[in-house]
């Protein structure tokens, strides 16, 4: 039944669109950390961040279904709703980051920055990662170099490598980003092009899960800033508690951007995204400014990120990711004295990275073994995926109400997939 709906898919829905894994999973429903397929197989989810919450969480399905029944519209009306959000969302950040703007999804809220960047600082200049994924739309794909083949860098984009923790020095890393970030403004200048921001994950995900050092980001902001351009925190990935330090990842490092952009678990799920930025960054934005999403920040997206914001507070979902990211940490770093394919484990909370050689000594990646512990995880029922420029890093993100023993059921079972290669 599966062969038959995978070649439907194809025939309608053609060639870009890719399924995960080997044999592809055909899901059917989600409860807390776990997701169920067709044949009612249960699955230990440890890749989506979507779901932050768990899957279904009730407290955003009642809001959901309550906000519905009651209405929805588009945001030009007065309505609570999305007022109360707002102020909710921008006092979980630092003092300064003070105003909030709503999209659907993360690719028009980096849209939507950069045209602010660009109006603000005169410049058109950007700058992101090698291997940096900002969303789909005209603008942002021409930052988003991990889209492959299918787009084309920008004139006006220059990219640097993410700081690699493992391949050189840790503090080395740091000044090696804030020094490749200076270079690139001097590039910019030379063909005379005025830079308008640096875009930058607090982790870099696509880029093959680096957190640290702490504080890598510095130097760069810096150098941005002393340049006229703007800089611009991408947290649609370790935002909302993610890395267990902080409620957001740019704070880890000591730095403020000027916009921060926001999206994937924001309504776990209901599909809601946005900006939170600083007074002076939207008033520059021109009095004769206009901003108007028919969906953005609409009174159901506004009560599924309020129940959302509040569930990341009761339930303690921050200091969850804290104390079982450093559970299962340790539990990889344990495995890693057990087997020599494990040559790096890093990330921060449940954002974990496990870089897979084939020679520890000369960090070796090894792709094909990455492929078949991804593909062997999933025939054990545990789902994780991959990324990196050698495509050879696990990528472990689950729900941030991931249990220790959640944890230990990852770690058997990647122990598990090691011993039979
Ligand atoms: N920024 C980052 C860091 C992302 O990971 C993504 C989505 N993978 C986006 C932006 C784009 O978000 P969306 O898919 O909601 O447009």
């Amino acid at each position: 039944a599966d062969r038959a709906l995978i070649a439907r898919r194809e025939k309608v829905l053609g060639p870009a669109y890719r399924l995960f894994y080997e044999r592809p999973l055909h899901l059917v429903r989600g409860e807390g950390v776990f997701l169920y397929d067709a044949a009612g197989e249960r699955y230990l989810d440890a890749y989506n961040n979507v779901a932050s919450l768990g899957h279904c969480h009730p407290r955003v399905v009642e809001a959901i279904t309550r906000q519905t029944a009651i209405l929805n519209t588009h945001t030009r009306y007065l309505h609570e709703g999305i007022v109360d959000y707002a102020e909710a969302l921008t006092a979980t950040f630092p003092a300064g980051l003070a105003q909030a703007m709503f999209t659907c999804t993360g690719s028009e809220a980096n849209d939507l920055a950069v045209r602010i960047a660009r109006y603000v600082t005169g410049g058109t200049g950007i700058i992101a990662t090698e291997l940096a994924y900002h969303g789909l739309t005209g603008a942002v794909a021409e930052f988003s170099p991990s889209l492959g083949d299918a787009v084309t860098l920008g004139p006006h984009v220059r990219t640097v490598p993410a700081p690699d923790s493992y391949r050189g020095a840790p503090g080395e890393a740091m000044e090696r980003f804030g020094r490749d970030v200076a270079a690139a403004i001097a590039d910019l200048k030379r063909h005379g092009i005025r830079p308008a921001m640096l875009i930058a994950d607090s982790i870099f995900s696509s880029d093959g899960i680096f957190a640290g050092p702490e504080g890598f980001l510095k130097p760069a902001v810096e150098a941005i800033h002393a340049a006229g351009g703007l800089f611009v925190a991408d947290e649609v990935q370790p935002g909302f508690g993610r890395t267990g330090e902080a409620m957001w990842g740019f704070e880890r490092h000591g730095v403020s951007p000027d916009m921060v952009t926001l999206g994937k678990p924001m309504g776990n799920g209901y599909p809601m995204a946005g900006l939170v930025l600083r007074p002076e960054v939207i008033a520059g934005f021109g009095p004769n400014a206009r901003y108007f999403n028919t969906f953005g920040g609409n009174p159901v997206a506004a009560a599924a990120g309020r129940a959302v914001l509040d569930t990341i507070r009761e339930e303690g979902l921050q200091e969850n990711a804290l104390q079982v990211g450093r559970h299962l940490a340790d539990g990889l770093k344990d495995l890693a004295g057990r087997h020599a394919a494990i040559g790096d484990v890093r990330g921060a909370g449940l954002f974990v990275g496990v870089e897979i050689v084939s020679d520890r000594a000369e960090k070796r990646a090894d792709a094909a073994l990455t492929t078949r512990i991804v593909n062997g995880l999933r025939d054990r029922r545990v789902l994780i995926s991959a990324a990196g420029p050698r495509a050879n890093v696990l990528k472990i993100r689950p729900p941030l109400v991931f249990s220790r023993e959640n944890a230990d059921t990852l770690v058997a079972a990647l122990d598990d997939v090691l011993r039979a290669r």
